[in-house]
């Protein structure tokens, strides 16, 4: 195994956190971990299934009693305090999740530390925000309405930013007064693990359980369990849908931030090179394009075409492809093999259909360093058509699809011809285009001129299939983790006095 510490407890077995200690599965058995890059494993992890869950969903469930009534200020006290332990262990969290996820440290890993321990501290500044309102019926009766929790709270999280992610889910959820079960991706758990250890440290026993496994079984004897009071979930749109229908079973609230196949229009007055980092950036290289929020489809105007592409193609021959705990890597790796064989699978399927030309990029390395690890190569094909399979499908790797378009009208219907609706990027100097485009564009976050991710207090989510659902923001955690009761004091008593 690889010398890269996996717990922060010092005993390098990481364990479930169940009711504030460290369990193994009930069975005993166990799920390897892999390091993408090296293609060895760094450590195993419980393989959860259903009696490990309802051991964490009993233990939210009682824990629940005692966490809604402590001081909404206070809950979010310790969200501070999570965050500011988080910034300590930086760098042993950051080499954890640079080598279990192929994120590279310095672009993505260190970085996302960051970002996690940012969203503590956001959602621990609004617990005083969890207000109600007065309805005014009429002048004898006082009528309001207050915000209450759900419950315990059954989140599921992917690998892709496993830690930002976890935090998106536990500091909203925690602080509105719920409990939780989460469960990490059995391809990412590691960091999130080491955030349990963490949290453990501050909250009450029960209060936040983190469970590993499979999906189809830690994962779905979550979704299933008659105590789970609400499920919030990010990943793939596929098991979205499988989430979705299970919520249905027991009419629980669900939230679902799923994948996207999001539009970056290029305008013709565009052809500069901070539009082309900023296409960069959109196009998540820098974490292999594994993010739902990528930029995947590069509409690019005809007039400029050639002459964008050129100068990507220069810029992104720059960045350094290499193993992720290196601090001289732009990108790492992909994060399994399953998820390499797939990215290899779609850029198969672009060099063998008719009409497309690949501009840069291609197969991965199959000598040389990076050929004992899952990398892949920024891809680019060039092809008239959105109605093909790279152009309409998330691949969750490094390939782009570019596609020329003439006419405003013509790329706003290509744009918008997707089942996908999360993110939408614009580039132009042409304020009067910007405001057309962004009206028109079938997304949930949209930006111009930017190519970044969501900040705390953007509500982040999608249309269409790519969710239902806001997070990062007061109103998302509210609509998530918190229902309205509504009361009402009928003051027409009659006065003893009178
Ligand atoms: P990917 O295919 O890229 O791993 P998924 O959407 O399948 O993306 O995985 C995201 C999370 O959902 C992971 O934690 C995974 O274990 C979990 N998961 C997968 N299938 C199910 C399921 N049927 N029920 C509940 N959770 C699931």
């Amino acid at each position: 195994m690889d010398a890269i510490q996996t717990t922060l407890r010092g005993d390098d077995t990481p364990a479930m956190l169940i009711d504030g200690t460290w369990a193994a599965a009930r069975t005993g058995e166990v799920i390897e971990v892999g390091n993408p890059a090296r293609g060895t494993v760094l450590a195993t992890i419980p393989r959860g299934q259903g009696a490990d869950i309802d051991r964490a969903v009993a233990a939210a469930k009682a824990a629940f009693a005692g966490w809604k009534t402590i001081a909404p200020r206070d809950r979010g006290r310790i969200m501070g305090l999570i965050a500011d332990d988080l910034v300590a262990e930086t760098e042993t969290v950051a080499r954890c999740l640079a080598a279990e996820s192929g994120n590279a440290i310095r672009t993505q890993s260190r970085p996302e530390i960051g970002i996690a321990a940012e969203v503590f501290r956001y959602f621990g500044g609004l617990g005083g925000e969890l207000k109600g309102e007065t309805i005014p019926i009429n002048t004898n009766m006082f009528s309001y309405s207050v915000r209450e929790p759900l419950g315990v709270v059954g989140a599921i999280i992917p690998w892709n930013a496993p830690l930002a992610l976890a935090a998106l889910k536990i500091a909203p959820a925690l602080v509105s007064g719920n409990t939780m079960v989460l469960k990490a991706a059995e391809d990412a758990p590691l960091a999130v693990l080491m955030l349990a250890e963490i949290c453990a440290r501050h909250l009450p026993p029960g209060v936040l359980n983190v469970v590993t496994g499979y999906g189809a079984e830690a994962g779905a004897a979550l979704t299933a369990h008659p105590d789970v009071a609400k499920l919030t979930f990010t990943g793939s749109t596929e098991t979205g849908k499988a989430i979705m229908h299970a919520a249905a079973d027991r009419i629980v609230p669900v939230s679902l931030e799923l994948g996207g196949k999001s539009p970056n229009i290029v305008c013709p007055d565009a052809d500069e090179g901070w539009v082309v980092d900023g296409a960069i950036a959109a196009a998540r290289f820098h974490r292999q394009s594994q993010s739902c929020t990528t930029g995947s489809r590069l509409f690019i105007h005809t007039s400029i075409f050639d002459s964008f592409l050129t100068k990507l193609e220069a810029k992104v021959a720059g960045l350094k492809i290499g193993d992720p705990l290196d601090e001289a890597s732009d990108i790492g790796a992909l994060v399994s093999k399953r998820q390499f064989e797939r990215v290899c699978g779609y850029i198969e399927d672009g060099l063998a259909t008719e009409g497309v030309t690949l501009r840069f990029g291609g197969r991965p390395p199959a000598e040389g360093d990076l050929a004992g690890g899952y990398f892949a190569q920024p891809t680019v094909f060039a092809a008239d058509s959105n109605d093909w399979r790279l152009a309409r499908e998330e691949i969750f790797g490094p390939v782009l699809v570019a596609i020329p378009w003439e006419d405003e009208a013509d790329v706003l219907r290509m744009a918008n011809n997707s089942h996908y609706g999360l993110a939408a990027f614009v580039w132009t100097h042409d304020l009067g285009r910007a405001f057309r485009m962004v009206n028109a564009l079938e997304a949930g976050f949209v930006q111009v001129n930017q190519g970044y991710g969501q900040f705390p207090g953007q509500s982040y989510g999608g249309i269409k299939q790519s969710g239902m659902g806001r997070e990062h923001s007061l109103e998302g955690m509210l609509e998530s983790f918190t229902t309205r009761k509504a009361i009402t004091f009928n003051a027409a008593t009659p006065d003893p006095g009178a």
